[in-house]
C-alpha cells in the first residue's frame, strides 16, 4: 500500500478534528498536500462532518490550487447548512468564475439551500437561470431544492411551477411540495397532492404522512386523517414515532380522545412530544384530571417535561377550574424543572384566574410578567370580564389593547356587550365611538367543515358556494326547528349595523360562517353523523346557542373548534358549560 493510500484509509476512519489534524501533519511530512484525493477528503471532513470545523475547512480550501467540483460542493455545503449561509453563496459565485470546474447537481442544490436560508429571492431566480443554462433543469435533486428555495422565499406559485414542470419526480419531491404548501398555509393544496399521489400510485413514507397529518390538523380534516391512519397501518408506518405522534396530535385536536389513547397505548417508544400531545389533548378537551395522570406517568417513565407539557397542564386546569392545581404547576416549572415560564404560560394563568372569576388575581399576574404583555393576554382577560360581567377590569384591558395599537372591533364589541349586560348605555355608546374614531378593522371569519374527504369553507354571509341556494333554503328551516327547541335569535344583541364582523355575538349579521357550515353538514351527511367545524375566530354567543339547539333538534353531535377551545354540543348542551 502506498503512503497516499494509507493516509486515505486513515481519513476514511477519522472521527475527530484532533485526529484529522494529526493526519494532516502526516500529509505534510510526506509532501502529499497537493494530492487532490487527499486534500478533497480532508476538506470534506472539515466542511461536512459533525465534528468538522468550517474555519479549518476554509484554510484547507484556500490552499487547494485548482479546486475540483466536489471540493466546491463540500465548502458550499458546509457553509450552506452552517452558521453563515451567505458565505456559501460567495463560494458559489467564485465557483462560477473558476475555469477549472462547473457546478453539478450537488453544488446547485447546496447553493439553493443557502439561498433559501439567506432569504434572497433574486439570487434564487439567478441560480435557476444558471441551472437551465447548465442543463440541470430536469435534475430531480436540483428541482426539489429549487422548489424549497422559491417556497422558502415566499414564492410558492413559482415552486409549484417548478414541480409541475418536472419530467420525473421522486418521493422527496412530492414530500417537499407538500411541505412547501403547508408552510405557506395552503393546507388544502397539500391535501390535494395526496389525492394525486394516490391516483399516480406514488408510495408514501413517514415524511409524507407527517406532512399531510399536520395539514389535516390545521383544517380539522378528521376523515382524511383516519384514512391516513389506515394507510400508515397498512404500510407498517405506525411504528414510526413521528407518524404516531402526529396521529395523536390530530385525534387530540379533533377531540377524539379514544383514538388518541389507542395510538398512545400501541407505542413501544415514546418521546416528550408523545407525552405533550397526550397531556395537551386531554387538557384542551377539558379533562385536566386525566392530563395530570399522564403527567405523573410521564415522570415515572423518566421523560423530562418541557415548557409545552406545562402549557397543556395549565390549559387543562383552567378549562376545568382547578385554580390551586394550576398555580402549583406554574411554580413547579421553575422550582422543580428549571423551566422559566414563558409569555404563553402567563397567558394560561390569566385565563385560569379569569375563568374562575378571580379577575384581580389575573390582573396581578399580568403585572408580575417579565415579558411585554401581548394583545392575546389582554384579550383573554377581556373574555373573562365578559363571563363575569366586570366592566371595570374590561376597561383596563381595552385601554391596554388600544395602547398596543392592537384593539380590534371584536374587542370593542366584547366590552360593549359587558356594558349592555350591565345596562350601561353610555358605555355602549363610548365603544361605538371608539370603533369609529380608531378606524378599527375587523377580521373576516370563516368556518371549515369536512364532508367525506372534502373540506368546505364558508365566509360570513357566503354567496360563493355552488350550493348556496340550497344551503340558505335549508338554513331557514334549521333556524325554525332550532327555535321550536328553544333557540332565541340574538338574545343579547348590541346592534352595530355599520359593522360587519364575525366571531363575536353582537354583529348584526345573521349568517355567520358556522351557521352555514352546520347547515351544509346537515344537508350533506346521513342522519346521526357528527359534524366537525373549525373556526378561525371565537364562536359568538348567538351561534353557540344556535349550535346547542340544533344538536338537540336534529339529534346530532356538533364539535366546533374555535380559536380558543373546543365546544362539544350534544342534546342541547355544550361541554364548555357556557364558559369560553
Ligand atoms: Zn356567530
Ligand atoms: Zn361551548
Amino acid at each position: 500500500m502506498s503512503t497516499a493510500q494509507t493516509i486515505l484509509a486513515l481519513l476514511q476512519g477519522c472521527n475527530s478534528l484532533r485526529r484529522l489534524k494529526t493526519i494532516h501533519a502526516q500529509v505534510f511530512v510526506h509532501g502529499l498536500q497537493s494530492n487532490p484525493s487527499i486534500s478533497g477528503k480532508l476538506l470534506h471532513f472539515c466542511a461536512v462532518s459533525v465534528s468538522g470545523c468550517l474555519a479549518y475547512a476554509r484554510t484547507l480550501f484556500d490552499r487547494i490550487e485548482c479546486p475540483q467540483t466536489h471540493d466546491w460542493s463540500s465548502i458550499i455545503r458546509g457553509f450552506a447548512v452552517g452558521a453563515s449561509p451567505l458565505e456559501a453563496l460567495l463560494y458559489y459565485n467564485d465557483m462560477l468564475g473558476s475555469s477549472f470546474s462547473c457546478p453539478d447537481s450537488y453544488s446547485f442544490s447546496f447553493a439553493l439551500k443557502a439561498c433559501e436560508r439567506v432569504g434572497n429571492e433574486r439570487k434564487c431566480g439567478e441560480i435557476h437561470g444558471t441551472v437551465i443554462r447548465s442543463g440541470y433543469e430536469t435534475d430531480v435533486l436540483v428541482c426539489t431544492n429549487l422548489m424549497r428555495c422559491y417556497a422558502g422565499n415566499g414564492m410558492v406559485e413559482v415552486a409549484q411551477k417548478v414541480f409541475e414542470g418536472m419530467s420525473e419526480r421522486d418521493l422527496v419531491s412530492w414530500n417537499s411540495m407538500i411541505s412547501c404548501y403547508s408552510q405557506a398555509g395552503l393546507h388544502h393544496e397539500a391535501l390535494g397532492l395526496y389525492r394525486r399521489m394516490s391516483k399516480e400510485n406514488v408510495d408514501v413514507d413517514g415524511f409524507t404522512l407527517v406532512g399531510l397529518l399536520s395539514c389535516c390538523i390545521h383544517v380539522g380534516a378528521l376523515n382524511l386523517g383516519v384514512e391516513l391512519h389506515r394507510r400508515a397501518s397498512r404500510e407498517g408506518l405506525l411504528g414510526n414515532i413521528y407518524v404516531a405522534n402526529a396521529l395523536i396530535d390530530l385525534y387530540g385536536k379533533c377531540g377524539d380522545l379514544a383514538r388518541a389513547l389507542s395510538i398512545f397505548n400501541g407505542m413501544s417508544i415514546r418521546d416528550v412530544f408523545t407525552w405533550n400531545s397526550m397531556i395537551t389533548a386531554y387538557g384542551v378537551n377539558g379533562c385536566a384530571d386525566e392530563a395530570i395522570l399522564f403527567f405523573k406517568q410521564m415522570l415515572r417513565e423518566g421523560a423530562r417535561p418541557s415548557s409545552i407539557t406545562f402549557l397543556g397542564l395549565l390549559s387543562g386546569c383552567s378549562h376545568q377550574g382547578l385554580v390551586d392545581k394550576g398555580v402549583e404547576f406554574f411554580h413547579m416549572m421553575s422550582s422543580k424543572f428549571n423551566l422559566k415560564p414563558e409569555i404563553k404560560h402567563y397567558g394560561c394563568m390569566v385565563d385560569l384566574y379569569g375563568r374562575a372569576g378571580k379577575l384581580e388575581k389575573a390582573l396581578e399576574i399580568i403585572g408580575t410578567s417579565p415579558f411585554l404583555v401581548d394583545p392575546v393576554i389582554w384579550r383573554t382577560l377581556l373574555g373573562s370580564c365578559k363571563i363575569h360581567q366586570n366592566a371595570r377590569i374590561g376597561e383596563i384591558a381595552i385601554k391596554n389593547l388600544v395602547q398596543l395599537s392592537a384593539c380590534n372591533a371584536g374587542d370593542c364589541i366584547l366590552l360593549a356587550t359587558i356594558y349592555a349586560e350591565c345596562n350601561d348605555k353610555q358605555g355602549v355608546a363610548r365603544m361605538r365611538r371608539l370603533i369609529k374614531s380608531q378606524g378599527i378593522r375587523t377580521t373576516p371569519g370563516w368556518s371549515w367543515i369536512e364532508i367525506g374527504n372534502q373540506v368546505h369553507r364558508f365566509f360570513v354571509d357566503d354567496q360563493s358556494h355552488p350550493d348556496r341556494d340550497e344551503i340558505y333554503r335549508k338554513l331557514e328551516e334549521v333556524i325554525y326547528r332550532a327555535r321550536l327547541a328553544g333557540y332565541v335569535n340574538n338574545k343579547f344583541q348590541v346592534t352595530m349595523p355599520d359593522l360587519k364582523c364575525e366571531g363575536h355575538m353582537e354583529s348584526s349579521s345573521k349568517y355567520h360562517s358556522e351557521k352555514l357550515a352546520i347547515t351544509f353538514g346537515l344537508v350533506r351527511t346521513p342522519e346521526g353523523t357528527n359534524l366537525r367545524i373549525v373556526k378561525n375566530l371565537r364562536i359568538c354567543r348567538d351561534c353557540h346557542s344556535f349550535a346547542k339547539f340544533v344538536s338537540q333538534a336534529f339529534s346530532r353531535e356538533i364539535i366546533v373548534r374555535d380559536r380558543v377551545r373546543f365546544h362539544h354540543f350534544r342534546g342541547g348542551v355544550c361541554s364548555c358549560k357556557e364558559y369560553w
